[in-house]
């Protein structure tokens, strides 16, 4: 059995669990051998965190849920996670903020982060609530030849800078050196007019750690979270756990 948290301070956490939920469906009647079964649950605590063998943080206000996490103690337990433990951990907008190494406001003044993907992102980089959006998106990690992703960005961050030279002492940079996982560019949206020239980056993986500016869970296309299960499992299975089908 496969056990995938989903973090539950703040933000979308149901709407998640019900795509995980459909996508374990559907990877399993997609293979011709067993597929394991899996269990989702909500992360408020350390002892949940522990049970978890792949972690989603979702979508929400990531000032709200670093100070909502520290209260809790759950702030180290989580960067030991993703960057210690290398589990398998997706970011959904706020999500993709917790998980990289910086972020650059429109506001003044720090937040804590999680870190693990080795990137600077911008917070809020189309705006707010009310310029939310829905754009179709081509993403080369889905099958190709199919329809668009229709991607839902809610004050949503991009990667705008992807960090090559990491200060020294940095953590990240010796989980970059002993993983040897660099930064990959998964998605991409053209840049809003006068905005400036190309696309931005909305999705990002390093390893183990996936982000996604967007908000797939407030679809009903189940594709990215398909194909992210399947990544877990695969996972887990390359990395020497002995994770046993079950039918
Ligand atoms: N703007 C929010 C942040 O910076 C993210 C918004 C979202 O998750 N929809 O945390």
């Amino acid at each position: 059995q496969i056990t995938v948290g989903v973090l539950a301070l703040q933000g979308g956490v149901i709407e998640h669990i019900s795509l995980l939920q459909k996508a374990a469906a559907q990877l399993s009647s997609q293979s011709s051998t067993p597929t394991p079964q899996f269990s989702f649950i909500q992360v408020r605590t350390a002892a949940q965190l522990s049970q978890c063998d792949a972690l989603i943080i979702p979508g929400g206000e990531s000032t709200t849920m670093a100070i909502v996490a520290r209260r809790l103690g759950l702030l180290d337990p989580l960067r030991e996670f993703v960057k210690v433990q290398h589990k398998p951990t997706w970011g959904t907008c706020a999500g993709l903020v917790m998980l990289a190494s910086a972020a650059s406001a429109t506001k003044q003044g720090g937040q804590e982060l999680i870190g693990g993907l080795d990137v600077k992102v911008l917070r809020n980089r189309y705006g707010t609530q009310l310029q939310s959006f829905v754009g179709d998106l081509r993403l080369p990690f889905l099958e190709e030849g199919r329809q668009p992703f229709r991607g839902v960005f809610i004050r949503a961050p991009v990667v705008e800078e992807i960090i090559t030279t990491p200060t020294a002492g940095d953590d990240d940079e010796v989980t970059k050196l002993k993983t040897g996982n660099q930064v990959e560019v998964m998605g991409t949206y053209p840049k809003p007019e006068g905005t400036g020239e190309g696309d931005d980056i909305v999705a990002v993986r390093q390893g183990n750690v996936f982000g996604t500016s967007f908000h797939p869970e407030l679809t009903d296309d189940v594709r990215i979270h398909t194909w992210w299960l399947k990544q877990v499992v695969e996972g887990l299975k390359s990395g020497g756990r002995d994770v046993q089908a079950q039918s």
